[in-house]
């Protein structure tokens, strides 16, 4: 029947309204901002950085590789490489980002800086009641508001962030693993050297 549609679908919208005075199942709207709808795992928004441990600065995977910076298609992100190093996840010395600046005001939430990134350090956040009234440094994001633990990750995006969590845990036992066999293989030279008696002189001819 012409418009057999329509009216179905008018049926539904009528039933969902009058339904939605006794149900509240069938309310598809909150109270924003008393009330907030949990964020799907999927969403994202801005970028952070992700620290391990509870200190941001030392726990910081971010090493400053600028990686990101180079691909970001808007050119939003500025980083600035450290001098010195420090440890990272597996305890090798690594550069960190001395300054690590994002201007959200330009980022359009593509996620590349995610994809591109070998450290699994930036990440997308479902943050977004982050409206401000100045425009340039209101927006302009630096690392220690970057900063957010693994902890919070894995609290937004869980099965992503256990996925990530297994990777690096691999990637740590296996650097150990090698870690322990090359202090091994140095012990064995190191003893090696003190056990073997220093080669003998060769005796000189006898002279007539
Ligand atoms: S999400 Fe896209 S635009 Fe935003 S910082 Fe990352 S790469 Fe740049
Ligand atoms: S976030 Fe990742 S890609 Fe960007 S500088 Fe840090 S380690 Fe490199």
């Amino acid at each position: 029947m012409l418009g057999e549609g329509i009216i179905k679908g008018l049926a539904e919208t009528a039933r969902n309204f009058v339904g939605s005075y006794v149900d509240k199942e069938r309310l598809v709207t909150v109270q924003y901002p008393e009330e907030r709808l949990p964020a799907k795992e999927a969403a994202r928004n801005f970028p952070f950085l992700v620290f391990d441990g509870h200190d941001p600065h030392a726990g910081l995977r971010c090493v400053a590789c600028q990686i990101c910076e180079k691909e970001c298609p808007p050119q939003c992100i500025y980083i600035e490489k450290s001098m010195d190093k420090k440890p990272d996840y597996v305890g090798k010395p690594q550069f960190y980002p001395k300054i690590f600046d994002i201007d959200i005001s330009v980022c359009m939430s593509c996620q590349i800086c995610v994809e591109v990134c070998p450290f699994e350090a930036i990440k997308m956040d479902t943050e977004f009641e982050l409206s401000h009234t100045d425009r340039f440094a209101g927006l302009l994001f630096d690392k220690h508001q970057l900063a957010k633990s693994n902890e919070y990750y894995q609290k937004i995006h869980p099965n992503e962030a256990a996925e990530v969590d297994g990777h690096l845990a691999a990637e740590k036992a296996k650097a150990e693993v090698k870690a322990k066999a090359d202090a091994d293989a140095k012990a064995r030279i190191a003893a090696a050297k003190t056990t073997t008696p220093p080669a003998a002189k060769p005796t000189p001819a006898p002279t007539s």
